[in-house]
C-alpha cells in the first residue's frame, strides 16, 4: 500500500484549481509535477469572487496578505429588477460574512487571484511547472499511470489529477466521450474603468445582480475598485464553433436596451472592439469521479453556470479535500472514493441549484418575481449550507452537501 506522504502525482491543468491543488499536495510532502498546454498559463481580465468556504482555503496556503491589497469586500449581494432598480432581496457580505463564516468576501481579478497560486506553487517546488506541454491521453497499469503528451513524451506518477478544465482529455479516460451541454445562455463579459461610470450612477461597494426577463448581469467592482466587471448573462442560441467570441457592440447594445440607467452606462462605455461573448456550458453531475490511479478536479468534473459563483470556489475545495484524502490510512483507490464520495453531493447541488438561479432571475413578470425571491430566501439557504463548509476539516463522510 502507498502510504499517504511522498507520492509521485501529476497534476493536468495549470488553471485556478490545478495550481491550488499542487500547492495542497506540495505542502503536504508530495512531489507535483503540473503540466499546462499554455507556454504561459493566465486568467483572463475579469472578476472571480471567492467567498469564505474558497477563502478559508487560500488563507490555509498563505495567500490573504498576497490577495488583501487587491481584493474588493463587497458589502452585500443586491438583486434588483433590471429597469427600475428596485430591490428584490438582499444578502449580507462584508463583517456579516466574516463573523458568520470565518473568513471574508472577497472580488477578485483573475489574474491576481491565479499569480498568487502560482507564485505558491513556485514557492514551494520551483521546478513543478511543465508548460507549453499538452496531454493526449491516459493509460493506467497497476503501479503507474501514464500520460501520453504531444511532443510524443510520457510521464509516469503514481497519481494523475485531472484539473484540465471543461475540455478535460483526462475526463475521458475516467468516463468516456461525454461531451458538455450548452445551457442555451450565453455570457457577456468585460471591465470598464470606475473613474468611467458617472458618480451618481455608481452603486455601493456590492454586488449587484440586476435581474430580467431571459436575461440577467452582474456589476461588482475590482481592484481596490479601479474597476467595474460586467457580466450579462442572455437566453440565445450559439452557433459559433468556438466557446468564446469576439461580438458586435451593436448585439450587446440590444441586449440591455432599456435597462437601467447604471447598466446602460457600463454598456455605453465598454471596448467597443473588445466585447466577449461565452456559451456557458456545463455537464450532467457524475457520482464516478476517478479511477485506481486517476481522480478529476474542478470544471473537469462539475462544470457548472456560474451563477452562485461557486466553480472556481469548488475546485478550491476540491484541491483541499483530495490533500486530505490522500492522507487517510487506506489503499489509493479507497483514498480516492472517499474524495470522489465526500465532493460529489455538493458539487452537484452547485450544479443544480447554479441552474436554478437562472430561473429564477429570468423571470418576466415583476410581481412573480418577487414571489420566487420571498419563497428561495437565498441569504437564508447560501448561509447555511454553501458558505460554512469547511474543506480544511471535519468529517469526510459521504452524503448530503
Ligand atoms: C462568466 C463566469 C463567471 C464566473 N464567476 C465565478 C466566480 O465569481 N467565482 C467562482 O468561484 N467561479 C466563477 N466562475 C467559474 C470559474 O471560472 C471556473 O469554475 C474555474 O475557473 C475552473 O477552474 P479549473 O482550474 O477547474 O479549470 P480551467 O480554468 O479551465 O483550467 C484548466 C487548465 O487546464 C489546461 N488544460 C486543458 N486541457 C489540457 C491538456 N490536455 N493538457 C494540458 N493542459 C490542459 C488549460 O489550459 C487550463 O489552464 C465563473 C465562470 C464564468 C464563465
Amino acid at each position: 500500500m502507498t502510504t499517504g506522504a511522498g507520492m509521485d502525482i501529476v497534476v493536468v491543468g495549470a488553471g485556478i484549481g490545478g495550481l491550488c491543488a499542487a500547492a495542497c499536495l506540495l505542502r503536504d510532502g508530495h512531489r507535483v509535477r503540473v503540466v499546462e498546454q499554455s507556454a504561459r498559463p493566465g486568467e483572463l481580465g475579469a472578476g472571480v469572487q471567492m467567498s469564505a468556504n474558497a477563502m478559508k482555503v487560500l488563507e490555509h496556503l498563505g495567500l490573504r496578505g498576497a490577495l488583501e491589497p487587491h481584493a474588493v469586500r463587497p458589502l452585500a449581494f443586491e438583486f434588483r429588477r433590471w429597469d427600475s432598480g428596485a430591490m428584490l432581496h438582499r444578502l449580507p457580505l462584508g463583517a456579516a460574512h466574516e463573523q458568520r463564516h470565518g473568513a471574508p468576501y472577497f472580488q477578485l481579478h483573475r489574474a491576481d487571484l491565479h499569480g498568487a497560486l502560482l507564485a505558491a506553487v513556485q514557492a514551494l517546488a520551483p521546478d513543478a511547472l511543465h508548460l507549453g506541454r499538452r496531454v493526449q491521453g491516459v493509460e493506467e497499469r497497476s503501479d503507474a499511470a501514464a500520460l501520453r503528451l504531444d511532443d510524443g513524451s510520457a510521464l509516469d506518477a503514481e497519481l494523475v489529477v485531472g484539473a484540465d478544465g471543461i475540455k478535460s482529455v483526462v475526463r475521458r479516460h475516467v468516463l468516456g466521450d461525454d461531451r458538455p451541454v450548452f445551457t442555451g445562455q450565453v455570457a457577456w463579459r468585460c471591465t470598464v474603468p470606475t473613474a468611467a461610470i458617472p458618480p451618481e450612477l455608481r452603486t455601493d461597494v456590492v454586488s449587484t445582480i440586476w435581474c430580467g426577463p431571459q436575461n440577467h448581469a452582474v456589476t461588482y467592482y475590482l481592484r481596490g475598485g479601479e474597476l467595474l466587471n460586467f457580466v450579462g448573462c442572455v437566453e440565445r442560441p450559439w452557433e459559433e464553433e468556438s466557446w468564446t467570441a469576439v461580438a458586435p457592440w451593436e448585439e450587446l447594445d440590444a441586449d440591455y436596451r432599456g435597462w437601467h440607467p447604471m447598466v446602460r452606462a457600463v454598456v455605453e462605455r465598454v471596448d467597443r472592439g473588445a466585447c466577449f461573448r461565452w456559451a456557458l456550458n456545463n455537464r450532467v453531475p457524475s457520482p464516478v469521479w476517478g479511477t485506481e490511479r486517476v481522480t478529476l478536479l474542478g470544471d473537469a468534473v462539475h462544470a457548472t453556470l456560474p451563477y452562485l459563483a461557486q466553480g472556481a470556489a469548488m475546485a478550491i475545495e476540491d484541491a483541499a479535500v483530495l490533500a486530505r484524502c490522500l492522507a487517510l490510512p487506506q489503499p489509493l483507490p479507497e483514498r480516492l472514493r472517499t474524495y470522489q464520495d465526500h465532493r460529489a453531493p455538493r458539487t452537484a447541488r452547485v450544479v443544480r441549484e447554479s441552474t436554478e438561479m437562472g430561473e429564477l432571475y429570468h423571470i418576466g413578470d415583476a410581481q412573480a418575481m418577487q414571489r420566487a425571491f420571498d419563497e428561495r430566501n437565498i441569504a437564508r439557504s447560501r448561509n447555511e449550507w454553501l458558505y460554512p463548509y469547511d474543506a480544511l476539516r471535519g468529517p469526510l463522510t459521504a452524503g448530503p452537501a
